[in-house]
C-alpha cells in the first residue's frame, strides 16, 4: 500500500491507497476539545474507537444504510471508499444538552419533543460555525434535494441508533455525522463513536462519551471500553 498522508485531523489520518477508490483511515490515540484548544496523547484512545465504529458502521449497513466503510485492516485502520467531503456537521439532538443548552440557558437532560438537525459549516479557522440550509444551497455546498436526502438518512439513523443503544441501557442524547459524495450519490463518512456523540447511563444518567474528557469527570479509555463492551454484549 502506497502511504501518502493526504490528510491529518484532529483524531485521525487519511492515506492513498493503490487503489484509487479507496483511502486508508488511521485512528490516532489523540484527544482534543475545544476545537484543539486542549490536546493529549492517550493510549488506546485510537483502537477503541475504530472498533466502536465499525461496530456501529456494521449495524446501520445490515440496516439499509450505505457507508464508506470497506472493511478493518488492523484494531485501529480501516480501508474507506473515497468520496468528495461535504463540508457540512449533521448535528442530531434527542435532548437537551451542551451547546444547545448553553445557546438558550436551559439546563441538560430534557427530551426535545422531536428530534431536531442542526448544520454547522466544517472549518477549524472559523470554528465550524452555525449553517442554515439556504446558506448551504446558495454556497452551492449541497443542494435542495441532497440536503433532504441527508436529513432523511439522519433521522432513519437516528431510529436505528436509539434501537441498538437503548438494547444496552444507553440514552443516545445527540451525535453528529458527515457525509460525502461518490458516484453521484450521498453516503454516510468519518466515524461514530463517543467523540463525536452523547451517550448516558439510562439508570445514573451519567456521560460515557467525551464529555468525560471536556469536564475531566473520569477516564476516558475506561469510559469508552464500557461503551464498546455494553455493545458486544459484555456488560
Ligand atoms: N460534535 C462533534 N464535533 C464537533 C462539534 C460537535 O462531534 O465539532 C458532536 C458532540 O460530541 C455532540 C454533538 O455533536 O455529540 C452536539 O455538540 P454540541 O453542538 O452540543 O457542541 P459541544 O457541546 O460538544 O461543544
Amino acid at each position: 500500500m502506497s502511504d501518502q498522508l493526504i490528510y491529518s485531523g484532529k483524531a485521525k489520518d487519511v492515506f492513498a491507497t493503490d487503489n484509487e477508490s479507496e483511502l486508508l483511515m488511521v485512528y490516532k490515540d489523540q484527544a482534543t476539545a475545544f476545537n484543539g484548544e486542549r490536546k493529549e496523547q492517550i493510549p488506546g484512545k485510537g483502537k477503541l474507537n475504530c472498533q466502536i465504529s465499525s461496530y456501529i458502521f456494521d449495524y446501520l449497513i445490515k440496516n439499509g444504510i450505505t457507508t464508506h466503510l470497506v472493511k478493518n485492516v488492523s484494531d485501529h485502520e480501516q480501508l474507506v471508499l473515497k468520496t468528495e467531503l461535504i463540508p457540512v456537521e449533521v448535528v442530531l439532538r434527542n435532548k437537551i444538552a451542551g451547546s444547545f443548552a448553553r445557546k438558550f440557558g436551559l439546563d441538560e437532560g430534557k427530551n426535545l419533543q422531536k428530534p431536531i438537525i442542526e448544520f454547522y459549516y466544517k472549518s477549524d479557522e472559523l470554528d465550524d460555525p452555525f449553517i442554515n440550509d439556504n446558506q448551504i444551497e446558495s454556497l452551492n455546498i449541497a443542494t435542495e434535494a441532497e440536503l433532504t436526502y441527508i436529513k432523511e438518512q439522519t433521522l432513519k439513523i437516528n431510529q436505528l441508533l436509539i434501537k441498538l443503544f437503548s438494547q444496552d441501557d444507553l440514552d443516545l442524547v445527540d451525535f453528529k455525522l458527515e457525509f460525502g459524495r461518490v458516484d453521484g450519490k450521498i453516503i454516510l463518512i468519518d466515524e461514530f463513536s463517543p467523540d463525536n456523540c452523547r451517550l448516558w447511563d439510562s439508570q445514573s444518567h451519567q456521560s460515557l462519551d467525551k464529555d468525560v474528557f471536556r469536564k475531566n469527570q473520569a477516564d476516558l479509555v475506561e469510559t469508552y471500553t464500557k461503551v464498546l463492551n455494553r455493545l458486544e454484549g459484555a456488560k
